[in-house]
C-alpha cells in the first residue's frame, strides 16, 4: 500500500495521442503545477479516484513518468478515467487521489501489447478500487470540488 497523495487543476489539452491513436483518452493535468510531488514518486502505472467538477467521482488508472513507448521527455500526470463520457471535459477542474501502484513502467515492443496491458491496468485499478482499503477514499473531500 502506498501513502494516497492528492493532486489536481484544469484538464489540458495534450498532443492529442491517447484517444486518437490507443483507443484509451487520457485527461492531461498542469504537471508543472506538482512537479515535486510527482518527480517524488516511483515512475510506473497507478490507480485512484478521479473527481471531475459538475460530472462526478470515477475510478482511474494512470502512468506517472515518462511515456517509454512515445519517447517523452517530460514526466507527465494523464490518467485515463474509467467511465464513458459522452463529451469531451478540457478545462474542467479533475481532482486525484491517487491509492495504490500497480507496476513500474515498461517498454512494449508494440502498440497492441501496450494496449493490451492498459486494458488489463484497468481491470486490475476496476477490481482493487472496490476493497475497502481502497474505495473509502471515495469520499475524500478533496475530490468533491465543486462538487
Ligand atoms: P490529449 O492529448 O489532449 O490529452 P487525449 O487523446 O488523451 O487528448 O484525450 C483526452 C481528452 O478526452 C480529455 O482531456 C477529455 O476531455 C476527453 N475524455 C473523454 N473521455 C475520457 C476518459 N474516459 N478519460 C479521460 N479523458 C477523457
Ligand atoms: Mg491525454
Amino acid at each position: 500500500p502506498i501513502e494516497p497523495w492528492f493532486i489536481g487543476g484544469p484538464v489540458i489539452k495534450g498532443f492529442g495521442r491517447g484517444s486518437k491513436v490507443l483507443g484509451i483518452p487520457t485527461a492531461n493535468l498542469p504537471a508543472d503545477n506538482f512537479s515535486e510531488l510527482v518527480s517524488e514518486h516511483t515512475s510506473g502505472v497507478y490507480f485512484g479516484w478521479a473527481g471531475l467538477s459538475t460530472h462526478g467521482i470515477y475510478k482511474m488508472v494512470m502512468s506517472i513518468g515518462w511515456n517509454p513507448y512515445f519517447d517523452n521527455t517530460e514526466k507527465t500526470v494523464e490518467p485515463w478515467l474509467l467511465h464513458d463520457f459522452d463529451e469531451d471535459f478540457y478545462g474542467e477542474e479533475l481532482r486525484l487521489a491517487i491509492v495504490g501502484y500497480i507496476r513500474p513502467q515498461a517498454n512494449f515492443h508494440s502498440l497492441e501489447s501496450l494496449i493490451e496491458r492498459i486494458h488489463e491496468d484497468g481491470r486490475i485499478a476496476e477490481k482493487a478500487l472496490d476493497l475497502p482499503a481502497y474505495a473509502k477514499y471515495k469520499d475524500s473531500p478533496y475530490l468533491r470540488n465543486p462538487l
